[in-house]
């Protein structure tokens, strides 16, 4: 089974197609605190207890929830510069924001 993204309504699965789109895949901080406001970015919901819910050991992140500047290339290998958290989570949204000079018309 392949990792498939924690974030609400996103599909991206970690296969090596999306892998080749550019496309990556983050497993959430252990660091307590980043880990607290990554779920709270998140914001997904437990449908049974209505709590906030809880990543386990293999939820990760896609490359779609951050932005081009959230990433650093080390060693030939992109990854999450320290301390950032996922803040795209309407694909429609980052292309508006990224476009600064046209307004938004999308609706959320
Ligand atoms: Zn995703």
């Amino acid at each position: 089974m392949p990792k498939a993204c924690s974030a609400v309504n996103c599909p991206n699965r970690d296969t090596r197609e999306n892998r080749a789109k550019g496309l990556s895949f983050h497993s959430f901080p252990k660091a307590h605190e980043l880990r607290k406001k990554w779920m709270l970015a998140v914001n997904r919901i437990e449908p049974g207890s209505r709590k906030l819910w809880i990543p386990g050991s293999g939820a990760c992140i896609c490359s779609d929830h951050f932005f081009q500047d959230d990433f650093e290339v080390y060693g030939g290998q992109k990854r999450l510069k320290a301390g950032v958290i996922p803040s795209v989570f309407s694909f429609k949204v980052s292309q508006c924001q990224k476009r600064e000079e046209s307004p938004c018309t999308h609706t959320i």
